[in-house]
C-alpha cells in the first residue's frame, strides 16, 4: 500500500570527483531496484549534472527551497527553478535549518504549501531535541510541528507527502533511536493524522532519519509504520547506501 522510500541527504558534502564516483556506483548497483523508491538530495550546485547522468529510477530531492517564486532574494532558490531542473522531492524543515537558520513552524508551513502548489513532494522533517526527549515531550513536539500545517492547509496537504521523523539528538551522532521507539512514535503520528482523515493517514509515507547504517536498517525498515529512511552520513558511502536500499527493497509487507 505504501512504497518504501529511501532518501540520501548529502548535505554540504562532496566535490566533482566524489559526486562522479557516487553517480557511477549508484547507476551500476541500483539499476534493478524496482519496489523501493530511491532519491538523493545532493548539494544544489550538482543537481543539474546529476539529473542528466543518473539512472531514471533514482529521483532527485532538494535539500531546501525559498518561500518566494522569484525576486530580489540573493542566495535563494525557488520551487519553480527546482521543478525545471527535474527535482521531485523537497526536504522541508530539516533540524539543521531549524537550528542554524532559525526556521520556525510557520515559515516551514509556507514552504510546504509552496512545494505542494507546484505538485512536488514535500519531505517534512520533524523531531524532538535531546532535552524534549528527556522531558517525555517527543509526541507533543512532533504533533505541534505537524499541527501548524494542518491548521494552515488542512489534512489534504498530507496527500502524497512524506513526513520524516528525525530526532535531533540522533542526527549525525551515531546514536540512533531504537526501532521500537521509532515504530511507537510513527504510530502516534499516523494516529494523529487519522483523527482528521483515516485514509490519508494510512497512505502518508513516514520515514525515520538519524544515524541509520547498514546494521540497524533491517530492523528499522521492517517495523510496520516505518515506510522509509532519510539517510545522511551513510548515503555518502555508495557501498553502505546500496546495502541499505537492498534491505529496503526486501521489506516484509
Ligand atoms: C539527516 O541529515 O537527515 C540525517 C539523518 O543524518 P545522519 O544519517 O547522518 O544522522
Amino acid at each position: 500500500m505504501r512504497n518504501t522510500l529511501i532518501i540520501g541527504n548529502w548535505k554540504l558534502y562532496g566535490n566533482d570527483l566524489i559526486i562522479q564516483n557516487l553517480i557511477n556506483e549508484l547507476n551500476k548497483t541500483l539499476a534493478e531496484i524496482s519496489k523501493c523508491l530511491v532519491a538523493i538530495a545532493p548539494p544544489l550546485l550538482f543537481i543539474d549534472r546529476i539529473k542528466k547522468n543518473i539512472a531514471n529510477n533514482i529521483k532527485i530531492c532538494a535539500q531546501n527551497v525559498d518561500i518566494h517564486i522569484s525576486g530580489a532574494f540573493t542566495g535563494d532558490i525557488s520551487i519553480k527553478m527546482l521543478k525545471q531542473i527535474g527535482v521531485q522531492y523537497v526536504i522541508i524543515g530539516h533540524s539543521e535549518r531549524r537550528i542554524y537558520h532559525k526556521e520556525n513552524n510557520d515559515y516551514i508551513s509556507k514552504k510546504y504549501a509552496l512545494v505542494k502548489s507546484f505538485n512536488l513532494i514535500p519531505v517534512l522533517c520533524i523531531g524532538e531535541t535531546e532535552l524534549e526527549n528527556a522531558q517525555g515531550k517527543t509526541r507533543e513536539v512532533c504533533e505541534s510541528q505537524i499541527k501548524c500545517i494542518l491548521d494552515n492547509q488542512g489534512i489534504e496537504a498530507f496527500k502524497n507527502s512524506v513526513i520524516a521523523y528525525e530526532p535531533v539528538w540522533a542526527i549525525g551522532t551515531g546514536r540512533s533511536a531504537t526501532p521500537l521507539q521509532v515504530q511507537h512514535i510513527h504510530k502516534c503520528i499516523r494516529n494523529y493524522l487519522a483523527e482528521q482523515d483515516e485514509t490519508i493517514a494510512k497512505t502518508v509515507t513516514i520515514q525515520y532519519g538519524g544515524s541509520v547504517n547498514e546494521k540497524n536498517a533491517f530492523e528499522m525498515i521492517n517495523q510496520p509504520d516505518i515506510d522509509g529512511l532519510l539517510i545522511g552520513k551513510s548515503s555518502l558511502n555508495a557501498t553502505i547506501f546500496t546495502k541499505i536500499v537492498r534491505i529496503a527493497e526486501m521489506k516484509r509487507t
